[in-house]
């Protein structure tokens, strides 16, 4: 299957569900036949095939087996990103019944109300590495000296990597110690890897010119932590996504209106801001998480990820603007755990695999989000939400069969 097909077109089917047993192999094996006819080929690992043990290099160590986590599919979901518009089945690796479904409805709404735009509006991954002198106003001047060397410190990346490129390069004082800022594009990965090299290199050669006493690497430690910064200067892609939802489709589909959205809305904010979080958003961690799983994503970037902000209206015809901003997306479409099995599937399904792809990656999760945040906020308007679990995900082992002891 090639990664550079062509878009695909609007008008993919209905997900198949079978009311009486969803869970039997036929059911299953209705939805395979839709996601190859879907994604133009076979999707051998998605059906059960194994993983050569040599593809894992580089990945785990002391490998034993490949963890198992249940794979179903959302969608179809409509949107608009910076390759134009596409229609795609969205795959998702959880074990919290209800999400898929949840996610599924908000797609359904999204498309019904013409489908949402989502664009990348900034990028660069960030390094923020600490250097410390003897005072402050040793600082200050190993400070200025840092902001000029761009210039300089770009050869040292461009020789350890083709893809990565440093484009900014600045220095802030704090008390004795220096809080470097480099921000580098990657390419088409999440590009820890290559910007973490070339720090190191950087690191050492801005130490040695201004007699730094010590330099750490990691030194205001952003990565994989929740924080201030992912908020106000976003780190990796930021991406916005928005849509807008007729009253009537809100009221058939949800049983809601654009009202009650805007009130529950507030009310989440005002229990965010008591919070202190960065995470304004009702549950992107869910839909983030899932897919980043499926399509071989690290993680635990989550923590960063999930930063962002949900904002709902009525607009002056009466229906819902809605609109999610998430400035903190590392993720990438080359590189990490993207190249084997099942993740490479699962980004083929998406349209999402290997080079010029990791941009429209990212706006296709920001719309996931979107869907998710919309589809959750309405069932709890509706009072929906705790009989959807309830419904599809409480598990319920039979005792007599789980539990041998005496
Ligand atoms: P990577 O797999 O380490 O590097 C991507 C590789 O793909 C590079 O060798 C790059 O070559 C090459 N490449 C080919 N085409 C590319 C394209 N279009 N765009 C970008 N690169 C292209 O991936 P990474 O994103 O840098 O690192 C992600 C991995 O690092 C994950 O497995 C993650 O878990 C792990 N990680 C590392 C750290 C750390 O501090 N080092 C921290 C957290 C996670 P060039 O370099 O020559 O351009």
């Amino acid at each position: 299957m090639s990664p550079d097909r062509p878009r695909r077109q609007r008008g993919l089917r209905r997900i198949p569900r079978v009311a009486a047993d969803d869970f039997t192999a036929a059911a299953v094996e209705a939805r395979r036949a839709l996601l190859r006819e879907a994604a133009g080929g076979p999707l051998a690992h998605i059906g059960g095939a194994p993983v050569p043990p040599e593809s894992a290099r580089g990945k785990v160590e002391n490998l034993v087996g490949h963890a198992q986590v249940p794979l179903g599919i959302a969608g179809p979901l409509l949107a608009d990103t910076s390759l134009g518009e596409c229609e795609v089945f969205v795959p998702m690796a959880t074990t919290e019944g209800a999400l898929v479904a949840s996610y599924s409805r908000g797609m359904a709404i999204l498309k019904s109300a013409g489908g949402a735009r989502a664009r990348q509006t900034r990028e660069g991954l960030t390094q923020n590495p600490i250097l410390v002198f003897p005072d402050a106003r040793r600082a200050e001047e190993a400070a200025r000296t840092i902001r000029a060397r761009l210039g300089p410190m770009q050869a040292v990346c461009a020789a350890t990597t083709r893809h990565g490129r440093l484009v900014s390069l600045d220095a802030e004082v704090v008390g004795r110690r220096v809080i470097l800022r480099l921000v580098f594009t990657t390419g088409d990965a999440i590009g820890i890897n290559m910007a973490a090299r070339a720090t190191d290199l950087c690191l050492a050669e801005l130490a040695r010119e201004t007699g730094a006493e010590a330099r750490y690497v990691h030194g205001q430690d952003v990565e994989k932590r929740a924080n201030a910064r992912a908020l106000v200067e976003g780190r990796g892609r930021s991406v916005v996504c928005d849509a807008t939802v007729g009253r009537d489709l809100l009221l058939e589909a949800a049983r809601t209106t654009p009202e009650e959205l805007v009130a529950i809305q507030r009310t989440y904010a005002v229990g965010f801001a008591q919070l202190g979080t960065q995470n304004w958003t009702v549950q992107s961690a869910n839909g983030l998480a899932a897919v980043m799983l499926a399509c071989g994503q690290d993680v635990a970037y989550v923590t960063e990820c999930a930063t962002g902000l949900l904002d709902f209206d009525v607009t002056g015809g009466g229906d819902l603007y809605c609109s999610i901003w998430l400035p903190s997306l590392l993720v990438g479409t080359v590189g990490g755990g993207t190249g084997q099995g099942t993740a490479t599937e699962c980004l083929d399904v998406l349209g999402c695999r290997g080079e010029g792809k990791a941009a429209h990656f990212a706006e296709l999760l920001g719309a996931i989000c979107l869907a998710g945040d919309l589809s959750l906020m309405a069932a709890f308007c509706a009072h929906e939400f705790s009989a959807a679990h309830e419904r599809l995900g409480r598990n319920r082992p039979p005792a007599a069969e789980s539990d041998s002891t005496p």
